[in-house]
């Protein structure tokens, strides 16, 4: 489980009040311990199963801090770090640490205390808590090194508190995903598509993105080299899960082996997300479809057509949307129905749209493939989930990335589609469908995307702020004016 270091800010002088006490300085520095503790406690109840938090020495003097943030950035199972100002904690002692900081950071602007004793309180407590002065200091360090911060203020106790919490911990575990993140790309991209072409140095240098080329004889090999067993295995698991709905079972296990193959690789190369390309197929008889689609659904990544952005992307957000309702994968705009006022959005792919999107259960199903000139392939077909989510992408503009993202309905067919051979979802625009799709056009936004309904705006504009990435967000706080911001 990853984790977070909670990291309490404090001093080693105290005023006057304080000092009066037999070594005031120490008792003081005790009890902002304890009381972290306290706290550390409490969250680490509330968040089981999100996240574990572990409490590092309060930071009293440069030296601590330093310390301490070289064990946040040393551990591989730490995804960020917690800071919160007992005391007045002068910024300067924060400096070199936050200088070293380099994982996401949550400001928790909170006390040990809900209420003022107005009765008792004297000097003595107000000079321990004082989170209102210490965290405004550190406040101000944090906007002064451009260190980029999530806030959350009120009693830690609070349940409002608390979710948010929750929810920088699941961004933080998706920013850690995506620092590790190696994309295996058989083959390159679809040879004339612009969008999901772009500099891949840049995305090892924003976001930690390893995109590494393998041919897809790599998979060929793995794929002859499956044992009946394993294949056996496969084939059982589609079965439980899904309806053969073909005769064809020689397709079917044709998949079930390449999933073994791509099961192989991504577990022998440490991978969490893969591309492969219909025009690069050699050594495979069909694309890969179940198999693909079947990976998306326990949360690899997956990018056809060499899309190595959105395949890394789309793990980062499954990452980011783990343990919650709802579903999130990677999806493809096709056509629109545009009866006025009910204009609705088909989307789909040729082949690999996620099963975690699936609202009836998924029918294994084997036809032809137009493009490819391959075998046909064996594919899961479903009707797609419904309720209020988003649309997400990443473009590369050559000078720096872009997030669009757009809120949208998910709606169930109006009417059957049998002769589509493949799984769909539908979706209505926000504010409608002529601002929200010429917003994503004016925005660059790419043909290829996550569809989320697990996830809302508030988590990709914080995982956009966390990574300094440029955000254009969709909705129906969007006006007619504000496509001409876009235009440039
Ligand atoms: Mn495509």
């Amino acid at each position: 489980m990853e984790k977070l270091y909670f990291i309490p800010g404090s001093q080693d002088l105290y005023g006057e009040a304080c000092l009066k006490q037999v070594a005031a300085d120490v008792a003081c520095l005790k009890q902002v311990a304890a009381d972290v503790a306290e706290m550390v406690a409490f969250l680490n109840e509330k968040l089981k199963g999100t996240i574990v938090i572990e409490q590092l020495p309060t930071v009293e003097t440069s030296e601590i801090c330093l310390k301490d943030m070289r064990r946040v950035q040393d551990d591989d199972d730490c995804v960020g770090v917690i800071t919160w100002m007992h005391t007045f904690s002068p910024a300067k002692m924060w400096i070199k640490g936050l200088q070293e900081l380099r994982k996401p950071l949550l400001h928790l602007h909170t006390q040990a205390n809900e209420k003022l004793p107005y009765d008792a309180i004297d000097m003595d407590f107000m000079n321990l808590n004082q989170a209102a002065h210490g965290d405004r200091e550190f406040g101000f360090i944090l906007a002064k090194l451009h260190v980029p911060h999530e806030v959350v203020a009120g009693y830690y106790r609070h349940d409002d508190v608390v979710e948010k919490i929750r929810k920088f911990a699941q961004v933080a575990k998706a920013i850690g995903l995506s620092h590790r993140m190696r994309v295996a790309t058989f083959g390159n991209n679809m040879r004339d598509v612009a969008v999901t072409d772009g500099n891949r140095l840049e995305c090892e240098i924003k976001y930690g993105w390893e995109i590494k080329y393998w041919g897809i004889g790599e998979i060929a090999d793995l794929a002859k080299e499956a044992t009946d067993e394993e294949v056996d295995a496969k084939m059982a698991e589609y079965e439980s899960k899904y309806t053969m709905a073909t005769d064809n079972i020689d397709a079917v296990r044709t998949q079930a082996r390449y999933e073994v193959a791509f099961d192989k690789f991504i577990a022998a190369n440490k991978c969490s997300a893969f591309t492969d390309n219909f025009q690069d197929l050699h050594g495979l008889d069909q694309l890969p479809g179940i198999a693909a689609q079947n990976l998306m659904a326990k949360g690899i990544g997956f990018g056809p057509e060499g899309d190595y952005k959105i395949a890394a992307f789309s793990a980062v957000l499954m990452k980011m949307a783990e343990g919650r309702k709802g579903a999130t994968g990677f999806i493809e705009d096709y056509t629109y129905d545009l009866t006025p006022g009910q204009e609705v959005e088909l989307a789909s792919h040729m082949l690999e749209v996620p099963a975690s999107f699936a609202a009836t259960k998924p029918e294994i199903q084997v036809h032809p493939l137009g493009i490819g000139g391959k075998a046909d392939p064996a594919r899961l077909v479903f009707d797609g989930v419904t309720g209020d989510g988003i649309q997400v992408t990443l473009i590369d503009l050559g000078d720096h990335f872009r997030i669009v993202c757009a809120d949208v309905e998910l709606v169930k067919q109006p009417l059957p589609m049998p002769k589509l051979p493949v799984a769909r979802i539908m979706y209505r625009h926000k504010p409608n469908f002529e601002i929200g799709t010429a917003a994503w056009c004016y925005a660059g936004g790419a043909h290829h995307s996550v569809i989320s309904t697990a996830l809302n705006r508030a988590d990709i504009e914080m995982f956009a702020r966390l990574t300094g990435t440029e955000l254009v967000t969709i909705g129906d706080d969007t006006t007619e004016e504000d496509l001409r911001r876009f235009t440039i």
